[in-house]
């Protein structure tokens, strides 16, 4: 049965708001987001990709029990888009297991260590940020093209971010976060802002080195090296920073260099702080690639797809005996709970095998 048919299907029979609100506490704020978006959207795309956005999430399967003291996403009808703000969380909680089971594996099985970098450049105006990016991604391969990098880097996931400060005086909560750079210019708290309204693009990086990296002098390359080394492909000497440590940890839960990978290329607070902003976003982000594998991680990428992966997958316990079947009625979400069948249950359960999402990220 095609998707959609099986949401007109559940129109008819899902009455129950109560059932299940606990799982739409979560989805609630982000669909409503969605409608935001939906209007910024409008003129960027066709009216069907709109229509599917706006109706992004509008019936959802979830396995459970009959107690609902488990829950899992079973089908829903979500529209992949990268501005959803329902999608891009759905997609940054799997990334997070995707990522952390990448560096296991590249660990146990190659031998490898990982550094974690960041590379910043100065703000831009909105105007400046999509051809500021172009030469973002440029320098990157520049760097990644050294002698001296690409003889110990043998892979690496980057991530593009992208923040905006949209406060038009300093804050307090600004100050204190930036203060060597206001008090560097004689600024305090409620004087105009020298950085409203621009864009800061950076990358986190996990790179995959030879656990000798460390400790051989030939192989080790200085923070100092790093910065030089980015100036000089940015073609930037005002840069003043780059930051690189050495990942200690691959689990999901406790490791920095996970989280900054898989979250959100841009924070909702920004992404969607007004419709000006949002087209800046729009145009800067559209049709590029965010989130980029190369070297070892390529290749890990497709063994985690082909199943090769799964023994660095963490298995999922509960059990599953009915299925909670979920419709949008325009302002919460209606629900009705029936038994799976024995055939259904032997399918769903093994296709649950694994656990796919991790915590939520901010
Ligand atoms: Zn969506």
């Amino acid at each position: 049965m095609k998707k959609n048919q099986e949401g007109e299907l559940l129109k008819s029979q899902v009455k129950n708001t109560e059932l299940g609100k606990e799982i739409f506490e979560k989805y609630m704020p982000k669909k409503d987001l969605n409608r935001k978006a939906a209007d910024y959207m409008e003129k960027h795309v066709s009216v069907k990709t709109i229509s599917r956005f706006e109706t992004c999430s509008s019936w959802f399967q979830h396995l459970t029990n009959k107690e609902m003291s488990v829950k899992r996403l079973h089908k829903t009808d979500a529209c992949g888009n990268r501005f959803c703000p329902i999608c891009t969380w759905k997609k940054a909680k799997k990334d997070t297991i995707k990522i952390s089971i990448l560096m296991e594996a590249v660990k146990e099985i190659e031998g490898k260590e990982f550094l974690f970098l960041t590379l910043t450049a100065p703000s831009v105006s909105g105007e400046e940020l999509r051809e500021e990016i172009d030469q973002f991604n440029q320098a990157i391969n520049r760097l990644f093209q050294r002698r001296n990098v690409k003889r110990v880097v043998k892979g690496y996931i980057r991530k593009l971010e992208v923040t905006t400060d949209q406060e038009k005086y300093v804050t307090e909560e600004l100050y204190k976060r930036k203060k060597d750079y206001y008090d560097y210019r004689g600024l305090k708290v409620g004087d105009p802002n020298p950085t409203y309204n621009t864009y800061h693009p950076h990358m986190h990086i996990i790179v995959v080195v030879n656990k000798s990296y460390f400790n051989m002098p030939s192989e080790f390359i200085s923070k100092a090296e790093w910065l030089g080394m980015w100036r000089s492909c940015m073609k930037d000497n005002s840069i003043t920073q780059v930051d690189v440590k050495k990942v200690r940890s691959t689990k999901t839960s406790n490791s920095n260099a996970v989280l900054e990978i898989a979250k959100y290329s841009a924070k909702g607070n920004d992404l969607y702080h007004s419709e000006a902003v949002f087209d800046t976003f729009y145009m800067a982000l559209k049709r590029r690639q965010l989130i980029v594998y190369s070297g070892m991680m390529k290749d890990y990428v497709k063994k985690f797809k082909d199943g090769k992966l799964d023994r660095f997958k963490k298995e999922n316990e509960d059990e599953y005996t009915h299925l909670l079947q979920s419709v949008w009625k325009g302002s919460t979400y209606g629900s009705k709970l029936r038994e799976l069948t024995q055939e259904e249950m032997e399918m769903y359960n093994e296709r649950a095998k694994f656990i796919e999402e991790g915590e939520d990220i901010d």
